[in-house]
């Protein structure tokens, strides 16, 4: 008899920040697990070490650019060659271009829309079908409070992640008959790249804000992942979890 297969997650911006501790954690549970990014080779091969010393059966990395349909196919294709089906998509590639409504740019717009929800809508996409057919999958859509609550200066980005509210729970609907499930996470402020780049000031008032009194771990957010991922969340679907120490914006 066969051995049995892994089963296979795939994590878009998996590279570093959230997306990196999502990798590891499903990483630990046996997922065969596969990731791309945009940037910075080295900190993509840190997170393949990563993930190979939790345990992860197989790991592939390729640096895709999610708004890229013909390059982010032929990923999501090698993937299922190499590793199998795909059973679990999470979506972390994220970026910023904070400006007010005013100073901002043109391109700061659409680059933060495209990158983050149209890369979210890109990467579901092209796994979806195969879920169908085989009657299972989850998907975990990263969105943020700023997405639910609204953020000065964050019009953009905060558009892009109420965007993906709308999005997943749209899919959530359209799927659960075909058994995949769709949820959406939504951190607060979390210690990563993104938030590395805040003035101590506006670190310090951010703070002040949270009810827990500190920003959260990348892991604490993985492991909010990994739970909807998981047949644990068996019946849990359309949902929007915040994982933000109680933030309010
Ligand atoms: P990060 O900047 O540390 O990492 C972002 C990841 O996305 C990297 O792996 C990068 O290579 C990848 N990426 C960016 N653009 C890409 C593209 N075009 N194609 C492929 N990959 C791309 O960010 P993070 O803090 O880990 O955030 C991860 C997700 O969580 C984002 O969607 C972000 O909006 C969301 N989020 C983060 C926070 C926070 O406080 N850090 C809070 C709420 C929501």
């Amino acid at each position: 008899m066969d051995a049995p297969t892994a089963p296979v997650a795939l994590v878009t911006g998996g590279s570093r920040g959230i997306g990196r501790a999502v990798v590891t954690r499903l990483a630990a549970q046996g997922y065969a697990v596969a990731f791309c990014y945009a940037s910075r080779d080295e900190a993509a091969e840190q997170t393949v070490r990563l993930a190979k010393d939790a345990g992860a059966p197989q790991v592939l990395a390729e640096r895709v650019d999610v708004t890229d349909r013909t390059a982010y196919g032929a990923h999501v294709s090698r993937v299922e060659d190499e590793l199998g089906p795909v059973d679990v998509l999470v979506t972390c590639a994220g970026i910023t271009r904070d400006n007010p409504l005013l100073l901002m740019r043109d391109e700061e717009w659409s680059q933060v829309l495209d990158v983050n929800l149209t890369g979210t809508w890109v990467a579901c996409r092209s796994v979806v079908f195969s879920m169908m057919k085989r009657r299972r999958g989850a998907l975990v859509l990263l969105s943020s409070v700023a997405g639910v609550h609204g953020n000065a200066t964050q019009s953009n980005y905060a558009a892009t992640k109420a965007g993906i509210i709308g999005f997943g729970r749209s899919l959530s609907k359209e799927l659960a008959g075909r058994g995949v499930r769709v949820n959406v996470v939504a951190p607060g402020f979390i210690d990563t790249d993104m938030t590395a780049v805040l003035a101590d000031g506006v670190r310090e008032a951010a703070r002040g804000r949270i009810p827990s009194a500190r920003f959260g771990a990348a892991d604490e957010v993985a492991r909010a992942v990994s739970f909807l991922a998981s047949d644990d969340a068996s019946y849990v679907t359309g949902q929007v979890l915040g994982v933000d120490g109680g933030l309010v914006l």
